[in-house]
């Protein structure tokens, strides 16, 4: 490297003090208009470094147990909202932006958004970011669903997904196939409809090639006794003769303090089915 670009690129280096790192990301959450609370687990194939932009907030549920939520009602955003964002975003990152090749649709079920919302926001992200030039090899998108936005997806939005430049991931809160488990954790939603989503994965998984759907549920000591018989039972039912992409994250419900019970759990429900799992420790951003 000749003298004048290591001066350069020193000079870049030492503008990133903690107050220009704190100018900077509160510019980022006025782009943004929110902070980002979390991230899907997905994201660690990218060790998390991705361009996130908000196309929905809130969320359908606000269930009870959930350290991450807005507490907000579920909203989309609109087209013109989301393309100033991307805009906004592109002048933000700059020439940096080679150095990204992921984006995060937020926030907590973006899968919400109209799937017409959904494509051109993937796709107007990639053009405008330029994320062909990046340095990076194989883009990806990730995106947080529920299992009802899940469901209400036609076969069509699959093909669509499956044509964009990108790989994508959605992770889905499935959190319980228990009935007493799902009343406890005040989630409104059916066990019923918590197993179509989550054999409804796997169908998607096999289908289509550039789609990886994950799923998260919870464990914890205080949860009713019936509720990891029936994860170990309903995994392992959907999982048999089905091999390939997609993966479960294991998460410990907040509060849970007894370590051993949470790995005995954890270790139940790994050491009882062949899908991979992965333990998920949630972090409030
Ligand atoms: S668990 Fe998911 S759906 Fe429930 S409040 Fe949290 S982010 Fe929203």
């Amino acid at each position: 490297m000749k003298q004048k670009e290591v001066q350069k690129l020193l000079t870049l280096v030492a503008k990133n003090s903690p107050v220009h790192l704190r100018r900077r990301s509160a510019l980022l959450h006025r782009i943004l208009k929110t902070r980002v609370s979390v991230m899907p687990p997905d994201c660690r194939h990218v060790d998390y470094d991705v361009i996130p932009l908000m196309i929905t907030d809130g969320c359908l549920y606000n269930c009870s147990f959930c350290e991450v939520k807005t507490g907000m009602e579920f909203t989309c955003r609109s087209r013109q909202k989301i393309i100033d964002q991307i805009l906004a975003l592109k002048e933000f990152f700059g020439p940096d932006r080679q150095n990204y090749n992921s984006i995060y649709l937020g926030q907590h079920d973006a899968l919400g958004a109209k799937p017409d919302d959904i494509l051109c926001a993937a796709e107007k992200t990639f053009k405008i970011l330029e994320i062909d030039k990046s340095f990076k090899q194989k883009p990806r998108l990730f995106l947080f669903g529920s299992a009802e936005s899940f469901l209400q997806k036609k076969e069509n939005f699959g093909a669509c997904m499956n044509r964009l430049l990108f790989y994508t991931y959605v992770n889905l809160g499935l959190e319980s196939f228990d009935s007493a488990t799902l009343i406890f954790l005040k989630k409104p939603v059916s066990a019923v409809v918590m197993l179509e989503a989550f054999k409804k994965m796997f169908a998607i998984n096999k289908e289509y090639e550039n789609i990886e759907i994950t799923a998260n549920f919870l464990i914890g000591e205080e949860l009713p006794a019936s509720h990891i018989p029936t994860l170990v039972k309903y995994i392992d039912d959907a999982v048999k003769g089905v091999a390939g992409k997609g993966c479960i994250y294991i998460s410990p419900l907040k509060g849970s303090k007894n370590s051993k019970e949470l790995l005995a759990q954890f270790r139940t429900i790994k050491q009882k089915n062949r899908i991979q799992t992965y333990l998920y420790l949630i972090q409030r951003l």
